[in-house]
């Protein structure tokens, strides 16, 4: 589960990360509120307006401006919430901003020595150890970096049973070629930044730029926290922070069912059980010509009940021209998970509007077959993987 920014940011302040200072806002109206208590307590008159939505780059889009004054905060404001923000990182129609971030300035206008580090800390799944990957390149993308100065990017693995140790923290500050007052605060960022990765059960934090500021503050200016989804039921407060409109509808609507369903985008719906043969569905799908329009695993149980439910999703996507069901019956037999699909069909009527392969292996497969051949609906019946991706190119030609 993704965290917005400004959720982001007020998460690592609990744990003691420095941040730069915002205040979040819904209208134009609200943003000058924000800012004028902003001054208050930080005293610069200064203030960055930053657009609210699941997606990095939003500085390239103009998702990210600088208000010099009061009514600069409430034109930028107004600008960019209800704005449709496109950005590297999002479908190419953009994503439609709701709220904005006003923070303090922290670059100070006419200051020269400030400087931009990357810091992220993720899971390393081939040590099996926590990962902090940091770059003296900060404020760019990462990829960027990686391809063309692979080596001004440094990692730092940690033993998640010993935790972060000291020498580990001032090595990081020392390659990112930091001393005095700074070297000391990046060791405390560093420091309280994994910790926070730690007990929040995240699984990536990616703070781009960390900011040193002029007067040697080191701060997280902006704030990408994805956090584990399965560690959530022990973390209330944050999975109470979930934003359901930067989710793809389809997907939140499967999720309530209990379906396990990632939206794609080709023409070719499938429903599987197991999500080893759900990934070998979709390349049977492509090498038969298509292109998978999801992932689907139904699980364990394909009664009728839960085949309709599945097939109800799944033809919400538009771009859907016909559905590859591909069902291993070893515990639930193939025979039952025929009747479930005929009753479904007989049950939709007309909301199906495409051809439906089904192929069924496993117990009783060829019982299931007779069902299938003999039902007398629009539902072709296939045993081999092959003779399945013959009938989706037939399909879909
Ligand atoms: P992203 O484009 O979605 O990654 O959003 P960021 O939060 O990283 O902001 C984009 C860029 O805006 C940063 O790399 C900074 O260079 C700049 N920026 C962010 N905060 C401030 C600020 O307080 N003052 C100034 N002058 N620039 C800022
Ligand atoms: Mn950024």
């Amino acid at each position: 589960m993704n965290l917005h920014e400004y959720q982001g940011k007020e998460m690592l302040a609990s744990f003691g990360v420095a941040i730069q200072r915002g205040r979040v806002a819904q209208t134009a109206e609200e943003a000058v509120t924000a800012a004028k208590e902003l001054t208050e307590t930080t005293g610069t008159g200064w203030h960055v307006i930053k657009a609210q939505i699941h997606a990095g780059g939003r500085g390239k889009g103009g998702g990210v401006r600088l208000a010099k004054n009061l009514d600069e905060v409430k034109t930028i404001a107004g600008e960019i919430i209800g704005m449709q923000l496109i950005t590297p990182q999002t479908p190419p129609a953009g994503k439609p901003v709701h709220q904005v971030l006003v923070a303090e300035d922290v670059y100070y206008p006419g200051e020269t020595e400030t400087s931009e580090f990357y810091v992220s800390v993720l899971l390393n799944r081939s040590t099996g150890r926590n990962m902090i990957m940091y770059s003296t390149e900060g404020g760019m993308d990462i990829e960027t970096v990686a391809e063309e100065t692979p080596h001004l990017i440094f990692t730092e693995e940690i033993d998640p049973a010993v935790g972060i140790q000291g020498f580990q923290a001032r090595k990081v500050a020392f390659n990112l070629g930091l001393s005095g007052n700074a070297f000391k605060e990046m060791t405390k960022f560093i420091t309280s930044l994994y910790t926070a990765y730690v007990e929040s059960d995240s699984s990536l934090f990616e703070i781009n730029p960390v900011l040193k500021t002029s007067d040697n503050r080191i701060l997280a200016v902006d704030a990408k926290v994805t956090l584990d989804a399965n560690a959530l039921f022990r973390h209330k407060d944050l999975a109470a922070l979930r934003d359901k409109r930067e989710e793809n509808p389809i997907e939140v609507e499967a999720g309530e069912v209990g379906l396990n369903y990632v939206d794609l985008d080709g023409n070719v719906g499938c429903m599987v059980n197991g999500a080893g043969l759900a990934m070998a569905t979709m390349d049977l799908i492509k090498q038969a010509g298509g292109s998978p329009a999801n992932f689907l695993d139904v699980g364990g149980t394909a009664d009728a009940a839960r085949v309709e439910t599945a097939f109800r999703i799944i033809l919400k996507d538009p771009a859907v021209e016909a559905i590859l069901v591909n069902i291993f019956g070893g515990i639930v037999r193939c025979d039952r998970v025929a009747q479930g699909i005929v009753d479904a069909y007989k049950n939709m009527g007309d909301a199906i509007n495409v051809p439906i392969i089904v192929r069924l292996q496993g117990t009783n497969a060829d019982i299931a077959k007779e069902l299938i051949d003999g039902s007398g609906l629009n539902v072709l019946s296939a045993t081999a993987f092959q003779e399945a991706a013959d009938k989706v190119q037939e399909a879909i030609a």
